[in-house]
């Protein structure tokens, strides 16, 4: 018998997802963002169930190229462009749309060579302070590329700092219209929490992430809510039983101290897989289908369940350490970080099966 824990990807939820994000942004083409692995979800997967996106986001130029190579033939975005000179006849040749964020990057690709032209994404600062010309630096910046003999067409691009959250996205969305008045170029704005609660944002591309993957990208709002359905599922079992007496104290540190007798399970599944070390005694955990708590401090490879409430969980018994019955964000909040990072931390030793073809 292999170790139990798994991670089942749910490949008509995410399709089902990409409807969702369809249906509040009928009039826009859709970039699904499948950096990082798909959040961790398998990046060569999720584009194969994302296949009626219009394009795909990514990082690295080899992402990009694995997608080329594997026969999608929507637009490609490198989110952060090009790194160096070298990379541009392969973006030329692969037909591969590059974000161009600083002038050095504009420069690069003003004196390259290049077989073809390519689609840039022209990047603002509004407000983000991460990537982007500033607001006064725009319009030398789009001048030059429209000059650039090497540019075939130019989309118009910012991204959000707060679009889940207080004070939301207005300010940012002014200036970006304020700049870009009158200027008859394609436009791209829309995370997932903008797509869901701002269509004002929509415009010509939106660039939806984690909605994909059937998480919340609010603090205040379910997945179920938003009508998502998990991808993931984190799963498990129980490989040992072991029973507390008062005062006797679970794993390292000696973290967690019963107050009175009380069965706990060894759950094949630890940081080394990708669940947090930082999770609490209390972070929710399905056995056998019912809800109840991790205790103690998260190892390497196990944690612990309280079973408590659960008499009829045993050695072998199911557990959930999030996605069906579980969300990730619930998961996640209660050890202090996002879905987000937890899809992406799920470790390569974790075999994935595929469900829901
Ligand atoms: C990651 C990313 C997205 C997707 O964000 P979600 O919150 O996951 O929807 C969109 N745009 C850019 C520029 C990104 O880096």
């Amino acid at each position: 018998m292999a170790r139990p824990l798994q991670a089942s990807i749910d490949l008509a939820a995410l399709t089902h997802n990409l409807g969702v994000v369809r249906r509040h942004a009928p009039n826009s083409r859709i970039m699904a963002v499948i950096k990082a692995n798909a959040y961790g979800h398998g990046m060569l997967r999720a584009a194969g169930a994302l296949r009626e996106a219009d394009g795909f986001a990514v990082l690295r130029l080899e992402e990009a190229m694995a997608l080329r190579e594997a026969g999608f033939t929507q637009r490609i975005l490198l989110l952060e462009g090009f790194f160096s000179a070298d990379e541009l006849p392969l973006l030329a040749q692969h037909r591969i749309s590059s974000v161009i964020h600083h002038s050095a990057q504009a420069e690069l690709l003003q004196r390259a060579e290049l077989s073809e032209k390519i689609d840039v994404f022209l990047k603002i600062n509004t407000g983000m302070n991460r990537l982007g010309f500033l607001p006064e630096q725009f319009p030398a910046a789009l001048e030059s590329l429209r000059a650039n003999k090497n540019v075939a067409s130019v989309t118009l691009t910012t991204h959000f700092a707060t679009a889940d959250e207080p004070p939301g996205i207005s300010a940012q969305l002014e200036l970006f219209d304020r700049l870009t008045r009158g200027l008859e170029l394609p436009r791209s704005l829309a995370n997932s929490a903008a797509i869901l609660r701002h269509p004002e944002t929509h415009g010509d591309w939106v660039r939806p992430g984690i909605t994909l993957y059937g998480a919340s990208p609010f603090a205040e709002a379910s997945a179920q809510e938003l009508g998502l359905k998990p991808v993931m599922t984190l799963q498990s079992r129980i490989i040992a039983v072991q029973n507390l007496g008062a005062g006797d104290t679970a794993g390292y540190g000696g973290l967690f101290r019963a107050e009175r007798p009380t069965r706990i399970g060894i759950v094949a599944c630890g940081y080394a897989d990708g669940y947090p070390r930082h999770a609490p005694t209390g972070t929710p955990i399905l056995v056998n289908g019912k809800r109840t708590r991790t205790i103690g401090r998260v190892s390497m490879d196990m944690l612990f369940a309280d079973l408590t409430g659960i008499p009829d969980a045993a050695v072998d018994s199911p557990v959930t350490l999030w996605g069906d019955g579980l969300p990730a964000d619930e998961v996640a909040r209660a050890a202090g970080t996002i879905s987000y990072e937890l899809f992406c931390a799920l470790a390569p030793r974790v075999p994935v099966v595929e469900i829901g073809k």
